[in-house]
């Protein structure tokens, strides 16, 4: 037995490691495999000479640099559990994350260190280091002075690698625990299904505390020997720049809709990207659509969550479906039940979508009742999405259970009519809720940002009508300057409810 995430990088390493770019950031550094594997060493020993051990928590929220690749690395060669942290995050939130997760050393920004220190300490961790977005900080040097080899502290398939807050869309975030087999069987299955290999040039501006650019993204090219270009955040022009040296890659739809609106988007400028990946949020068919006039490529949609790593995907071959999140992955079951009975609905049928397969995690950190209560007898995990599968077999997601509202007795989702409304000419965006109503239940109130000529209710309302079937209808139309959004830019639609609790009810 060995470290059984490290041994899928160490399968998927080049000849010759010292001649094979891994990362190239936009000032034109590079850096190889051998930086990686020398790097990556020398953090682990030194969070093993800072007192980490083996099942310990390594907290992480700093900005993005190649070093918290090689950090998060270290921890997984060391047996640590690495735990990376939105950096949106304020001081308070970071004392609650700090107290949850009991980490043994909690590495932040310089810029915040003074900040954060009391924070630290308040929650009972021992050890505070620094890194910076510049890949400086006391983290950093001691890794400078660390030994670059060692032997991999050996860890078990089933043996905790991360702990990844979910993004605190629908509540406080919860811990969710990922082992070495969920992200490297993961890995192994999008390797495969998206046919990464050594030569893919993976344009790289995600997040690195989030699912989707710290596991995703860079354990696919971490297991293939791939490189990537590495930006620090979404920048449509740099991007656009790289783009004819790329092969591939991954964003979240606002990538998309921010690159649809640079002229220099072109066929000619996407000519050597084999695959654009979406995911994390819904991607508009009407963005899906525009990319593929402007480039020629359909946009491959696929979903997942914290708690399961990626489910499902649009096919490699074989049609992409604008607005469908395509088929569940190979080693991935998927299934529609009906919320309260746990029974099982025919394709077309809307329900519960449930997940069960070896991306999915072990559970919530410290919530074993909660933990119990999304897992079903069979081991299928309760997403708390909705969604139908299509007699194609195409899986679309309508929205989150959370977010269903129940008016008069009758389902309305609310994605539907956010649809509508985000046609009107002069709406920014839209967010539908239902809201405590005497008469109804619930009352289904749409929230408007408008921008210039913006529809007033009235207009709203009429645009609806005849479009909708009546009892889904916005009782009210709200208009707002814009939606309250969490550290991943989700809409909070929890906050909003709170906020209009009392529409209905004077
Ligand atoms: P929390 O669980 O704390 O409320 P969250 O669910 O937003 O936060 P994440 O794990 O980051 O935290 O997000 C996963 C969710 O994002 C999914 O459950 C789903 O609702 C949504 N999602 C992800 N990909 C897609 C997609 N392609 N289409 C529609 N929704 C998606
Ligand atoms: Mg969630």
């Amino acid at each position: 037995m060995t470290n059984h995430l490290f041994d899928l990088v160490r399968a998927g390493l080049p000849a010759d490691p010292a001649a094979k770019t891994f990362i190239e950031t936009p000032d034109g550094t590079t850096l190889t495999y051998a930086d990686l594997l020398a790097r990556s060493a020398a953090y682990a020993n030194a969070l093993v000479a800072l007192g980490v051990t083996v099942g310990d928590r390594v907290a992480v929220q700093v900005d993005k640099s190649p070093e918290v690749i090689f950090l998060y690395l270290g921890a997984v060669r060391a047996g640590a559990v690495f735990l990376p942290l939105n950096t949106a995050y304020t001081g308070a939130e970071i004392a609650y994350f700090l107290s949850d997760a009991e980490p043994a050393l909690f590495v932040c920004d310089p810029g915040r260190r003074e900040a954060l220190e009391p924070v630290a300490e308040a929650a009972g961790v021992k050890a505070l280091r620094t890194l910076g977005g510049d890949g400086r900080g006391s983290m950093a040097e001691a890794a400078d002075a660390a030994a670059t080899t060692l032997a991999d502290v050996e860890r078990a398939p089933d043996d905790l690698a991360a702990i990844l807050y979910t993004s605190g869309t629908t509540g406080r975030s919860k811990g969710a625990m990922l082992t070495h087999e969920n992200l490297a069987s993961n890995t192994r299955t999008l390797v495969d299904l998206w046919r990464f290999t050594a030569d893919d040039v993976l344009i790289h501006a995600l997040p690195v505390f989030h699912t989707h650019g710290l596991f995703v993204a860079t354990n696919i090219v971490l297991a293939t020997g791939g490189t990537m270009l590495y930006l620090p955040r979404l920048d449509p022009k740099k991007i656009l720049e790289l783009m004819p040296r790329a092969t591939a890659m991954m964003g979240v739809p606002t990538f998309y809709t921010r690159l649809l609106k640079e002229p220099g988007l072109t066929g000619e400028a996407a000519a050597s990207v084999r695959l654009f990946i979406s995911g994390s949020a819904p991607l508009l068919a009407e963005t899906h659509r525009e990319w593929q006039a402007r480039t020629g490529h359909a946009i491959l949609e696929r979903y997942g969550m914290t708690e399961t790593n990626m489910s499902t995907s649009n096919p490699y071959e074989g049609a992409r479906i604008a607005g469908t999140v395509g088929f569940p992955l190979p080693d991935v079951a998927l299934r529609v039940v009906d919320p309260d009975t746990g029974a099982h609905l025919p394709a077309g049928e809307v329900g519960m979508i449930e997940v069960k397969g070896p991306n999915v995690f072990k559970g919530y950190w410290r919530m074993p009742e909660k933990t119990a209560a999304e897992f079903r007898a069979d081991g299928f995990f309760i997403t708390g999405d909705l969604g139908k599968v299509d007699p194609d077999g195409y899986v679309h997601i309508v929205g989150r259970g959370k977010d269903l509202i129940i008016s008069g007795g009758f389902n309305v989702y609310p994605k539907e009519i956010e649809t509508e409304i985000d046609g009107l000419p002069g709406v920014v965006e839209s967010a539908v809720i239902g809201l405590p109503h005497a008469d109804f239940g619930e009352g289904v109130t749409a929230v408007v940002v408008g921008g210039e000529n913006a529809p007033d209710e009235a207009a709203v309302l009429a645009h609806l009508e005849g479009r909708l079937a009546k009892f889904k209808l916005p009782k009210r139309v709200l208009f707002a300057d814009d939606l309250p959004r969490n550290a991943m830019g989700k809409v909070q639609k929890n906050v909003l409810r709170e906020i209009h609790a009392q529409l209905y009810r004077s």
